[in-house]
């Protein structure tokens, strides 16, 4: 079947989702959302909710005894607000590091619980220093911890972990980690992270809906005092742990998740599918730079998650959001600042060489040369 442009039809799949979650479905995953109508009190129930936390911790080989993860209703702003909330105790202190709007929002996060946080404040896309964290750190005495995105979707820049954990270590602070749009798909070196959070519906292919926290143990071995009920990683750990929840799960999104992981396995695990992501990323890459569209970081900065482009002169996102939905592709807008000239393209989700092909076509209609540009 063909994707459509997301009209009534109950059957129709929708356009291709190119943004940065909610991805576009496989057929099984999309399949497994009719699972049985199921309590989540019951056995059934547990085995699936066991088989997500054994399969999440699976996705980067951590083992068990040391390493849990926690499952959460949600989106992915859940888990990290979860993760600041529940392990930074009342006399912590964290560094949070900002290079796009998902590290503000982690230093928002602190401001509105009361955690005592210094921002070391970067402007958007801009990269990481080594020697700026350092820096804030030595201005921050008495630092618990430090707070980074991995991927910032915002500009698609990749914030390098291992100097940072390998800083974080050394001063034996723990390294908490904004994961979402990375888990499953970009490699991450754990030894150093204290906790990452991710969600379900980004580059493990499942469906909004659950999020989640990859946590050492000990870190909940005396948890601080909860800043909220139901944000509460300990209690969500411990009746985990116990095969129950603390409170109604989404079953469907769990249905989700377990098949998408069980596709992720199949498919080869996190390395094939950041070989399948650089490659999906380097057919738009290609495709666009013939039409004169320019990345705005380089390949070596930039994830292969997501990329963002700068607009070309003349061509309004909106002209070519609503061009390329027509032809049955949802892109996604820069934000704040650069509304007027980035879009960014994300290849996470079930996305064939022949969508990007269709895609390129697309592009080569709206943004092309009038002299007729081929692609
Ligand atoms: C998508 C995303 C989030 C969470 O967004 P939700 O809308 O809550 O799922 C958090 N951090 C990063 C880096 C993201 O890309």
């Amino acid at each position: 079947m063909t994707r459509g442009t997301g009209t009534a039809h109950p059957a129709d799949p929708g356009p291709v989702l190119l943004n940065p979650g909610p991805v576009t479905l496989s057929a099984g995953v999309r399949e497994a959302l009719q699972g049985p109508d199921l309590c989540h009190r019951e056995p059934e129930f547990a085995d699936l909710q066991d088989r997500i936390r054994a399969g999440l911790l699976d996705v980067y080989n951590l083992p068990g005894d040391s390493w849990a993860a926690v499952v959460l209703g949600g989106s992915g702003t859940a888990a990290v607000e979860a993760m600041l909330c529940s392990l930074v105790p009342d006399d912590g202190r964290v560094l949070v590091i900002e290079n796009g709007v998902y590290g503000e929002r982690m230093r928002r996060i602190c401001e509105i619980h009361g955690i005592a946080h210094h921002a070391l404040h970067l402007a958007w896309g801009e990269r990481m220093r080594p020697e700026a964290v350092r820096d804030a750190l030595e201005a921050l005495p008495g630092a618990t911890h430090v707070a980074v995105v991995h991927h910032e979707t915002t500009t698609g820049r990749l914030n390098d972990l291992d100097g940072l954990g390998e800083m974080c270590r050394e001063q034996g602070i723990g390294l908490l980690v904004d994961g979402v749009s990375s888990y499953g798909a970009e490699s991450m070196d754990f030894g150093a992270i204290e906790a990452c959070a991710g969600t379900a519906n980004k580059c493990l292919h499942g469906v909004p809906g659950i999020s989640f926290v990859t946590l050492r143990r000990h870190v909940l071995d005396s948890p601080p005092r909860p800043r909220t009920l139901y944000l509460d990683l300990s209690a969500y750990l411990a009746a985990q742990d116990r095969r129950d929840t603390p409170f109604t799960q989404p079953v469907p999104a769990y249905y989700a998740l377990d098949r998408a992981l069980a596709e992720l396995t199949r498919a080869g695990g996190q390395a094939a599918r950041l070989a399948r992501y650089r490659a999906l990323a380097a057919r738009v890459s290609i495709g666009l730079t013939r039409l004169g569209i320019e990345p705005l970081l380089g390949e070596d900065e930039s994830s292969a998650v997501l990329n963002a482009y700068r607009l070309p002169a003349g061509l309004s996102y909106e002209a070519l959001h609503d061009g390329l939905k027509q032809a049955g592709f949802v892109i996604y807008a820069g934000q704040g600042g650069l509304k007027q000239s980035i879009f960014r393209i994300s290849t996470m989700g079930a996305i064939t060489d022949e969508d990007i092909d269709r895609l390129l076509a697309a592009f080569n209609t709206i943004a092309g040369k009038p002299s007729g540009g081929q692609i």
